[in-house]
């Protein structure tokens, strides 16, 4: 328990990054934060978003999140869904906190645009978001969520790297398969970090003799459009070339080590459906005239064993947070400011919208090409990855930690709690704790949960 001089306490709506940002921020100027985490461990994305061929990554944060969440100021509450175990309107407004922060991530997949797709779920059209949850667990006993067995020749909808990380993905795990079959055993992080093309060498095959022909990423602008880099707002057109040609050069060695396809300038249209399954896509051509993607009357059809949709992560929604179409109802963006919530604000994906690190406002403009190209994994080395990753993590946490402190400055000038207040609060979070099985120790219950 923390000392009784704290004069303000917040809740935390999710403990990963944002959340764990957030409450470190607060709880060094003397907050006592509350963070409820609808899991079990306080992760998200590092750990569910990330793929696993990031694991020395995805320690190092869990570390670094840990560390955000163990200041005495700071009660962790697991296993606590905001919308289904603690009503929001209440947290907000029946609690007595002096703010709360929404740092609950963007998990909802955006539905494939074609008519019926929601009823194809799992029936042929795949989310990216299951599907890399369950390719980060797929050797993990626990897990109980839906099972996906890697295809050749599957459709992607997408652009982005959260869609070249879903093709990575598939063309990994359906190259180790065919290679089992021919009784050679290698494993998921030599494909992915090796490359294709320099396994099969060595092994002196062929992807073609694999009998493989490889998934195809579909985009609906040019490559140079993908958004592997972010466009600065005031870019010249010098400067504007210079990141289309960095985009272009980033897909085309994805591309070679990967060997995975890209049809650009086409948008799905029509499902293709048969005996109940959803088999392929008719896609429309498109072209892009300034900066809008115009469809044209050429439609061509492709099939394959499934289609993963990977076009964007938007904020779920929490039953009392208000919507404007896919996203919370902002009133002010840079502070997550909640229309007819003065006292709540908002951090990382769920304030951006957006589930990809490059799509992060905050950081975005200091995240170099050759950076992104080796947390790609397209680094000529293991320290060029290495140094991507650290360099990326560190724009992002800057981002998360800059808008923390903003929210921290705001909260401090609210009025101070009431101390039977902060008692009552924190017994209320010591009940829903014990009736959680949760003891405070943070490290062991991650351990005990690992
Ligand atoms: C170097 C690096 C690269 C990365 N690259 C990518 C990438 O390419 N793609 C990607 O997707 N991510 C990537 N990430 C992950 C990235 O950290 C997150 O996308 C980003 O930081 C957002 O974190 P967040 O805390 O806002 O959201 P999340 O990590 O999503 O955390 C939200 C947390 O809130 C919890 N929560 C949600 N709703 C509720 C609720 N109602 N009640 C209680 N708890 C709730 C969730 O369980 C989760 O733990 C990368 C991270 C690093 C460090």
């Amino acid at each position: 328990m923390s000392d009784a001089a704290s004069t303000h306490c917040v809740a935390v709506i999710g403990g990963a990054v944002a959340g764990a940002e957030m409450a470190k921020a607060l709880s060094a100027v003397g907050t006592e934060v509350i963070v409820f985490e609808q899991n079990p461990k306080p992760f998200g994305k590092i750990e569910d978003g990330l793929p696993r061929w990031h694991a020395s990554l995805q320690e190092k944060e869990y570390k670094r999140i840990i560390e955000g969440l163990t200041d005495p100021r700071v009660h962790f509450v697991p296993l606590t869904r905001v919308g289904r175990d603690v009503d929001f309107t209440d947290l907000v407004e029946g609690w007595g906190f002096t703010g709360v922060v929404l740092a609950s991530g963007a998990w909802r997949d955006r539905p494939l645009p074609v008519d019926g797709a929601d009823d194809y779920v799992d029936k042929g059209l795949i989310y990216q978001n299951p599907f890399i949850i369950w390719f980060n667990h797929a050797d993990d006993p626990e897990y109980d969520g839906p099972v996906y067995t890697p295809e050749d020749g599957a459709l992607v909808v997408g652009g982005g790297l959260a869609s070249i990380d879903v093709c990575k993905a598939l063309m990994v795990e359906t190259t180790r398969a065919a290679l089992k079959e021919r009784g050679i055993e290698v494993t998921m992080l030599e494909l992915e970090h090796k490359g294709i093309p320099k396994v099969l060498e060595a092994h002196g095959l062929s992807f073609e003799e694999l009998g493989l022909k490889g998934c195809t990423l579909f985009y609906r602008r040019r490559a140079e459009d993908m958004p592997l880099m972010q466009m600065p707002d005031d870019a010249d057109e010098k400067a504007q070339a210079k990141v289309r040609a960095g985009r272009q050069k980033i897909l085309d060695k994805a591309q070679r080590k990967y060997l995975f396809h890209v049809e650009p300038l086409c948008s799905p249209d029509a499902l293709i459906v048969e005996d109940g399954r959803a088999v392929g896509l008719t896609f429309r051509r498109t072209k892009i005239e300034g900066r809008r993607v115009v469809p044209t009357d050429e439609t061509f059809e492709r099939r394959g064993p499934y289609i993963i949709s990977s076009i964007g992560s938007i904020p779920l929604p929490i039953e009392g947070v208000p919507m404007k179409g896919e996203l919370y109802d902002f009133v002010d963006w840079d502070l997550g400011r909640l229309k007819g919530y003065p006292t709540v604000f908002s951090t990382g994906n769920v304030a951006t919208g957006k589930g990809n690190i490059v799509a992060s406002r905050k950081h975005a403009k200091s995240v170099a090409s050759t950076l992104v190209e080796a947390f790609l994994g397209l680094g000529d080395d293991d320290d060029a990855v290495h140094a991507g990753e650290e360099n990326i993590s560190d724009a992002l946490h800057a981002g998360a930690t800059t808008a923390a402190e903003d929210i921290a400055h705001i909260i401090a000038a609210q009025p101070n709690i009431e101390p039977e207040v902060l008692a009552s609060i924190l017994e209320r979070v010591k009940a829903r704790q014990t009736e959680v099985g949760y003891d405070g120790n943070l490290q062991a219950w991650v351990d005990a949960h690992t």
